[in-house]
């Protein structure tokens, strides 16, 4: 009997080579089901779940390539998420179960680890933040489609490497297009890891084509343009960064190539035109991003290369809005700069090629969570889909035209502005 082996067990028939442990736990009493070797001094145990019943197994994962040094998950201020199949929510591992640490025994690289603990034999998925992926666009923009709004449209503007077809959208009243036009320019999803950008995205096409009164105002007024997913093929591909041919397109806005990189080359093709027509404005063009160092969600602007200080205070208006108006605006991370490792951004880019007076900036939204009010000390708040809490950093910049066009824009100069802006932003956003 004693021979017998016990099924799930480590046995000594399993050793690795000379020099490392070997385990046994063939004998009664025996728990150990598996052992990975880290280094002839580290080795990873697991135990083996009861037999016939996986349930409430506490499972550490090991997240070995890491390529950032610095990131929230050791400051408490992150976790990743993950979701049980019979469930449409996304939750966050509790903080206490992650650590973040460097390794020696894994040539002193970043690992996360996190704990979970398995309450029924369920499929989990686990991921770095809330997935959105291409399928959940198409769907989004099918239901909007199948409403028949007359505001709304819906065009392939080109195809990636691997045909898949970018959108490009329209939403306004379309008695706009006969005058002059002012167009609001909206990208997002260029890096196809950022997910939250997508949540921001989707939550400003909702609101913009829902009845609110503020979205009809919104409509009446601009044109708004809207390419929601720059890299398709590297969101399909599940790429955090890259797409499929390897290109981080946010550095290709200078000289993008019709094979290559054939969004970007469409996408600045259609900005160059608007720009070029006497009949359109742009008002302003944001491309959305999502941030993995930082809380809570900002902007990145450009430095006018004039030193006109009309242009320079400008740009400081949507910021100072934002902050306002939302509580997870932070101007604290908000930047303006000319750094030259950022000249192939869209941001970057266009602005330097589009008219001086359109505004271009990069948003970019926390993957974790905000910390109210810019305060550095208050405990952070995690952003989670369905809490709407991106839903008010979503729905955010949908005020930013219209302040700034229909109201602020008549308060110059500043020091009025300065007295305005908090009665006036405020009363229209609540
Ligand atoms: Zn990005």
């Amino acid at each position: 009997m004693e021979d017998d082996p016990i099924v799930g067990n480590v046995s000594q028939s399993t050793c690795g080579p000379p020099g490392q442990l070997c385990f046994d736990a063939n004998f009664e009493c025996g728990n150990l089901g598996r052992v990975d070797v880290v280094s002839n001094n580290e080795y990873d145990l697991f135990i083996r779940p009861d037999t016939c019943n996986p349930k409430y197994r506490r499972v550490i994962f090991n997240i070995l390539n890491f390529s950032k040094l610095r990131t929230l998950f050791d400051t408490g201020n992150a976790a990743p998420v993950y979701r049980v199949a019979s469930q449409e929510n996304w939750c966050r591992i509790p903080v206490k179960n992650i650590y973040y640490y460097s390794s020696k025994a894994h040539g002193d690289r970043f690992i996360l680890s996190f704990i979970h603990v398995f309450p029924t034999t369920e499929k989990v998925y686990f991921a770095y933040c809330i997935p959105y992926s291409y399928s959940k666009l198409q769907d989004f923009l099918l239901s909007i489609e199948r409403k028949n709004f007359s505001y709304f449209k819906r065009t392939p503007l080109t195809n990636t490497v691997q045909r898949r077809r970018v959108e490009l959208l329209t939403i306004t009243n379309f008695n706009n297009l006969r005058d002059q036009q002012r167009i609001v320019f909206i990208t997002a999803r260029v890096h196809p890891g950022e997910t939250p950008s997508s949540f921001v995205m989707h939550g400003f096409i909702d609101f913009l084509v829902s009845n609110d009164p503020r979205a009809e105002a919104l409509r009446d007024t601009y044109v708004f343009k809207i390419v929601p997913m720059l890299n398709p093929d590297g969101v399909y591909l599940g790429n955090y960064r890259c797409s499929l041919m390897g290109f981080d397109l946010n550095r290709q806005w200078q000289d993008p190539s019709s094979w290559g990189t054939p969004t970007i080359f469409a996408t600045k093709n259609l900005l160059v035109q608007y720009n070029n027509n006497p009949h359109i404005e742009i008002v302003m063009h944001i491309d959305l991003h999502a941030h993995s160092n930082r809380t809570n969600f900002f902007l990145y602007g450009n430095l006018p290369s004039s030193k006109d200080s009309k242009q320079c205070e400008q740009q400081l208006i949507i910021p100072y809005i934002l902050a306002e108006i939302t509580d997870d605006y932070s101007l604290l991370a908000t930047q303006f700069n000319t750094d030259a490792e950022k000249a192939g951004t869209s941001r970057r880019a266009m602005g330097a090629l589009l008219d001086v007076n359109t505004h271009c900036y990069t948003l970019e939204v926390s993957f974790f969570s905000y910390k109210p009010k810019d305060d550095v000390a208050a405990k952070s708040v995690p952003y989670l889909a369905e809490n709407c809490k991106l839903g008010l950093t979503k729905s955010s910049i949908i005020v930013i035209p219209y302040l700034q066009m229909n109201y602020l824009a008549r308060m110059w100069p500043f020091p009025s502005y300065s007295i305005a802006r908090s009665s006036m932003a405020t009363e229209w956003w609540t």
